[in-house]
Parts: structure tokens; C-alpha cells; sequence
């Protein structure tokens, strides 16, 4: 690990990736040229000027803003590969069963080893529902990523996490708040309440949480519609499904960030248009648990707010994004026979600006002046990239690119990943840990 200070840069690279015009959400510079500013944020964007002298020549490269992830749980990790084929409910049990023999110390070697793996594949900010506290938020911080962190709230009745923490329900709130208030200065972090689902969290819970949230102006991050079974046990419970559940509650009068929202009906995916609730895809996670596909082209339609995410590698089992853009992207044309359903173009603005207004960084998400300088490089210089045309980027990065051609990353401006070097973590140590942490977590569950 090297420590480099790279604010006031100038980089310099074969293309680069700005917001479109005329509702074009994307347009291409080409070559580009990219400056940051001793606040970290991007004081220039256009064609190279003969003025400036690069501190980066990032030849054989394009530039694109940091991949935003919309829902992760990074300290699950270290469950890669837990309960690979079985669906959801037995998957649930295997991962709970892990979660027992949990302890902080390997929270902490869950969360760095997704850095790890985010940051080498050009993610920059997630959304992230777990057992967060002061320690672990202080590490991302450290790293120089950004999180939108909801500590996870379960019903006093619902296992929670026994080895790292025994807060349940309320205390968890009252943690959440202290928490809020103690990073309200730090760009990188943001605090959410984080009811797991309308399964797992009784309805004065939920009422409790949107009374606090109206109050202290807190967001929300939930899991909603995830399986039919969920649909159908809320059903069964309250007489209405998981959306109509939660309105009824006054949830969405908060501002609401759920996740998956796979089963809802035409009525609920208005509702969350109507409260700008916004809703993160996680087409591969719902893919992979025979979850079912959520309706993306109609959450386009409704104009619903949007993030794209991974969920956790225990369901994933990767953090890249990449994979999870062609996916999406993909996805649907099948299921509809029509492929001008969903754009690439589309896909890659909720990856990227979207998805950063949508978890609640709207200074990031972008290559634009004034913008936070969360900027990614990636390599198009071999077979898997050529032949490479600039006016085929956005093709190329919705279509055929992969984590692994990321090269550079920079996020608020502050250089954490060169050439595969990590320049704000310690990869040997943590590499370490978690295979020592996880080892010990599959003796003991
Ligand atoms: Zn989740």
C-alpha cells in the first residue's frame, strides 16, 4: 500500500464518457481530457487543452464516472459460494446459519474484502444493508469510497446477529441516529434506517421508523417484493401485498430506497413513481435465487427512481457491476422479444447518475464540472476491446466491457487504485483475513 494525494489532477485519455444532450443520457469526448481540483471535484471536462500538462497519460484508456452499486450487504463476502443452487428460503437458512458464528472481526474482514473487489472493478459508492457502527464506517471513509449505510433492523422476534451485535429493533434506530449525527460531515458517508422487509419487521416497527424518519429527515432502505412467497406471507398477514402494505404504513411519505422490488403490481410501481421512492435492480441476485425478474422496462415507463445493484456476493457471487449492466440490459429484451426495450445507454446512466442521485450522492455519478471526481479508467487496448472505436464506447461499456479492464480509480478526486495497486488499503492483510475469517466461520457453522 502506497499513499498518493492525487487532488489537482489532470488526466488525460483516449475517450471519455459526459452527459449526453437532448435526452441523450450519454456523449463522447474524444481524446479527453479530465481536471480535478484541489476540493476533489472535476474543474474541467472537454478535449485537451494545449494549457494543461497531465499528471496522467492514460493512453489506450477511456474514462467513465465510478459505477455506483444500489444494493449490497459487503460483509456477507465471505459467504461466496454458500448455498449456491437450493433458491431462496434454503439459501436464507444457510446464510442465517453462517451469520450466527459471526463475529465484528469478521464484519470487518467482510466489508474490506468488497472494497477490495469493488474498487478493482470500478465501483465507487454503494448502498449497503448490515451490521454498520462508527469502526466500520470509518474504514470505508479511510478507503475514500462512499456509502449510503443502513444499519440492519430486524424484529426483536427475528434472529439478528448474534455474534456482532444483540441490538434489535428500536436500539438499532437510536444507533442509526448517533450515528447520522456523528458522519453528518463526511461527504463519503450517509446514514439510512434499515428495516430488513416486511417480513422480518412488525408493523409498528415500520410506523416507528417513518415517524423518526419524518422527524430526523433520515432515509430508508428496505428489501420489498423480493420472492412470491414474501407477497404471498404479507398478503396472508395484513390483506395487502408488500407495497400496498408499506404505503398503508406511510413509509414512502419518507425518502425510501428498496431493494429488489421484483413482484410488484402496476398500482405499487405508480405509488413509488408518485413518493419518488426509488427502487435498485438486482436482475442477477433475483436471477441467480429463482427469484423472479423484476419489471424494469415498466419502472422506466413510471419515471420510478433507480439504482442498479449486485445485492451480496452470497447471492451473486460477484461485486461487479459490469456483469450486472449487460444483464440488465439484456435481460429484458428476452423476456419481452424486443430489443429496443431496454437501452444499454439507459442502463449504464442508472449504473452511473441515476443510481448516484437515487442513493442519495447527487454531487457524484457524472463526468461534469463541479461533480464530485468519482472517476473511473478502463483499459481498451486488447483483443477483448478491439476494434475500438470512441463512438462505439457506450456499446463497448454496456455490452462488452468487465471489471477487470478497470484500471484507474479515483473517487472525490483522491487516486485509490492504480494498475491494479490499491493506494488506500492494505490487499495482502485483507486477503489474509478474510480467508482466515471465513475459514473459521465454515469450521463453526
Ligand atoms: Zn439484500
Amino acid at each position: 500500500m502506497t499513499q498518493t494525494a492525487t487532488l489537482g489532477a489532470v488526466l488525460r485519455a483516449d475517450a471519455m464518457l459526459v452527459p449526453g444532450e437532448d435526452g441523450s443520457p450519454f456523449r463522447v469526448i474524444a481524446p479527453a481530457e479530465c481536471v480535478i481540483d484541489d476540493e476533489g471535484r472535476i474543474a474541467y471536462a472537454g478535449p485537451p487543452r494545449d494549457t494543461s500538462r497531465p499528471t496522467h497519460e492514460l493512453t489506450g484508456q477511456v474514462l467513465m464516472p465510478g459505477l455506483v452499486n444500489g444494493h449490497t450487504h459487503s460483509a456477507m463476502t465471505l459467504m461466496r459460494g454458500v448455498s449456491d443452487d437450493e433458491g431462496f428460503m434454503p439459501w436464507l437458512a444457510a446464510v442465517q446459519g453462517v451469520e450466527q458464528g459471526m463475529t465484528r472481526d469478521d464484519v470487518v474482514a467482510g466489508v474490506e474484502l468488497a472494497m477490495l473487489e469493488m474498487i478493482a472493478t470500478g465501483t465507487t459508492a454503494f448502498a449497503d444493508m448490515y451490521h454498520w457502527d462508527a469502526g466500520l464506517l470509518r474504514l470505508v471513509s479511510d478507503a475514500g469510497m462512499r456509502v449510503f449505510a443502513a444499519p440492519a433492523c430486524l424484529g426483536a422476534e427475528v434472529v439478528g446477529f448474534p455474534g456482532v451485535s444483540f441490538s434489535t429493533g428500536t436500539e438499532v434506530l437510536d444507533e442509526t441516529e448517533a450515528l447520522a449525527e456523528q458522519f453528518a460531515g463526511d461527504p463519503r458517508i450517509r446514514l439510512g434506517y434499515g428495516p430488513h422487509a416486511p417480513y422480518t419487521c412488525a408493523p409498528e416497527l415500520l410506523r416507528d421508523i417513518r415517524d423518526r424518519a419524518l422527524r430526523t429527515g433520515i432515509p430508508v432502505q428496505i428489501h420489498v417484493s423480493e420472492s412470491a412467497a414474501e407477497v404471498a406471507d404479507i398478503t396472508d398477514r395484513y390483506g395487502a401485498t408488500p407495497g400496498r402494505h408499506l404505503a398503508a404504513l406511510g413509509l414512502f411519505d419518507a425518502e425510501v430506497l428498496a431493494a429488489h422490488c421484483v413482484h410488484l403490481t402496476a398500482g405499487e410501481i405508480t405509488t413509488f413513481a408518485d413518493h419518488g421512492a426509488a427502487i435498485s435492480h438486482n436482475p442477477v441476485s433475483n436471477l441467480k435465487l429463482g427469484c423472479g425478474i423484476a419489471p424494469l422496462p415498466a419502472f422506466l415507463d413510471a419515471g420510478v427512481r433507480l439504482a442498479l445493484g449486485t445485492d451480496s456476493v452470497a447471492s451473486n457471487n460477484s461485486l461487479d457491476l459490469f456483469e450486472e449492466i449487460k444483464t440488465a440490459t439484456i435481460l429484458h429484451r428476452g423476456v419481452h422479444q424486443d430489443a429496443a426495450i431496454v437501452r444499454g445507454s439507459d442502463v449504464l446512466d442508472i449504473a452511473t447518475r441515476r443510481g448516484a442521485a437515487a442513493i442519495g450522492f447527487p454531487d457524484a455519478g457524472a463526468v461534469e464540472v463541479g461533480r464530485f471526481a468519482d472517476v473511473i479508467t478502463l483499459d481498451i487496448s486488447g483483443a477483448a476491446q478491439a476494434p475500438f472505436t470512441a463512438e462505439r464506447l457506450v456499446s463497448h461499456l454496456a455490452f462488452a466491457a468487465s471489471g477487470r479492464d478497470v484500471r484507474h480509480v479515483f473517487i472525490g478526486g483522491r487516486h485509490v487504485y492504480a494498475d491494479g495497486d490499491y493506494l488506500t488499503l492494505d490487499a495482502a492483510g485483507i486477503l489474509a483475513r478474510a480467508r482466515a475469517s471465513a475459514a473459521r466461520l465454515r469450521a463453526t457453522a
